[in-house]
């Protein structure tokens, strides 16, 4: 079975107890998280949301330039008016530079990637605070609240890093 598969199956099974049709397309709590799409970080579960709360952002490092169109849409169309940053333990993107990945691309794929900033970094507690000063200094961003955390692979806590205020 393909893991597409797996996916019906699971689903038919929370349909059938689904009692949340009737929720509001605006997030209710009025946030944006910008997250890792590391499969290790549940964002739900880990921070407490439920469906219809928050728009959950990921992308590769949970890197804020990366996630500009969705955040000024969230902000603009959808009334949020929080910004949380997170970032983990752990995360791939301290594993490899843009010359590797370029690199790879080059041999495997036979394509030039020079023009694209795959965003990785060195530094995780770094990461956060530059990420929390790209979305203070973006003109395209609100003045709100922005927080920014490591989340702790392997405790599961979230460790605040910084914030805008
Ligand atoms: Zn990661």
């Amino acid at each position: 079975m393909s893991v597409a598969a797996e996916f019906e199956a699971a689903n038919a099974k929370y349909a059938s107890t689904f009692t949340k049709g009737d929720l509001a397309l605006p997030p209710q709590r009025k946030v944006a998280i910008v997250a890792c799409m590391d499969a290790r970080l549940d964002t739900a579960r880990a921070l407490g949301l439920e469906e219809g709360d928050s728009h959950v952002i990921r992308n590769a490092g949970g890197r804020a330039s990366d996630a500009l169109r969705s955040i000024v849409i969230s902000q603009q169309l959808l009334g949020t008016r929080e910004i949380v940053i997170v970032h983990h333990t752990d995360c791939g993107m301290l594993t490899f530079t843009d010359e590797v990945i370029r690199g790879k691309i080059r041999s495997e794929l036979k394509q030039d990637a020079d023009h694209i900033a795959f965003l990785p970094f060195g530094d995780l507690e770094q990461s956060v605070l530059d990420d929390i000063r790209v979305l203070k200094e973006s003109p395209l961003v609100l003045d709100v609240p922005i927080t920014g955390y490591i989340y702790e692979v392997e405790s599961g806590k979230i460790v605040k890093v910084g914030s805008s205020q």
